[in-house]
């Protein structure tokens, strides 16, 4: 009887590598064929957007294509039998609703934002639609330095959070994040937590791997340490091997256990 029936996977870092072979690896290759023949599902849950993800995809060319893909740390799209990808309409559009709420309270933060990154230097904002969406640093100590900047700004900004990965940052509802996307998603096809594996290997991932979407979670060697911290509180697996490889070792873990 399998035991994970849904499988979480982030996309860089975990099953990629920045400058690695971008191909699926072969013992992952082998997992995510085992996972489907017994009936399990697959989901990349990513800070990539949807077009972003799908072109990761086309490169990492697996044998079996996600049943799902959740994209910028809060959406969900679910695979047609045609391979489509289609939004989750109620949870999509709530999720841009309250962003849209969110953001529209927060003229004085996004000024103050916009002062500092014109003072600091290597903090390039991004915007869409004429709005700050996030920023991108020269490197991570820089982001270092912004997120402690951030953190002193939103306290007086209770729902405003934001989700960080390597030197990108994505501002965002407190909400709204890579374990409440996947908690939706688990809901949606009629599972729980006790089903659900979860892979990843930086900041972003945190709100997935902290147990209480997933109760197998797990991450490859080279994921940061603070995502190892948690792992290791949410009796998870941290993984001998790096990215890919280190989910499948992981997959056999909690497949495998007694
Ligand atoms: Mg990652």
């Amino acid at each position: 009887m399998a035991r994970i029936k849904l499988l979480s996977t982030d996309f860089d870092g975990t099953l990629i590598e920045h400058g690695a072979n971008l191909r699926c690896t072969a013992a992952m290759a082998e997992v995510l064929l085992h996972n489907k023949h017994q009936g399990g599902f697959w989901t990349i849950n990513t800070g990539r957007s949807l077009w972003h993800a799908i072109e990761g995809l086309d490169e990492f060319h697996p044998p079996v294509p996600p049943d799902f893909l959740l994209t910028n740390e809060r959406e969900i799209f679910h695979r047609t039998p045609e391979g489509r990808w289609v939004p989750e309409h109620h949870w999509n559009h709530t999720c841009m609703e309250r962003h849209a709420e969110l953001f529209s309270q927060a003229d004085d933060l996004f000024a103050k934002i916009r002062t500092h990154t014109t003072e600091h230097p290597g903090i390039n904002l991004v915007e869409e639609n004429d709005e700050p969406s996030g920023v991108i640093t020269s490197n991570e100590k820089v982001m270092e330095e912004f997120v402690a900047f951030l953190e002193n700004e939103i306290r007086t900004h209770p729902d405003f959070s934001y989700q960080r990965n390597t030197i990108y940052l994505r501002f965002s509802h407190r909400d709204y994040h890579k374990g409440s996307a996947l908690a939706e998603l688990t809901r949606l096809i009629g599972l729980t937590r006790a089903d659900v594996c979860a892979a990843g290997d930086h900041f972003n991932d945190i709100p997935m791997l902290d147990g209480l979407h997933a109760s197998h979670v797990c991450c490859p060697s080279n994921a940061i340490p603070e995502v190892r911290e948690i792992v290791l509180r949410s009796n998870g697996h941290i993984a001998s091997k790096r990215a890919a490889d280190g989910v499948a070792e992981a997959w056999h873990f909690f497949e495998n256990a007694p």
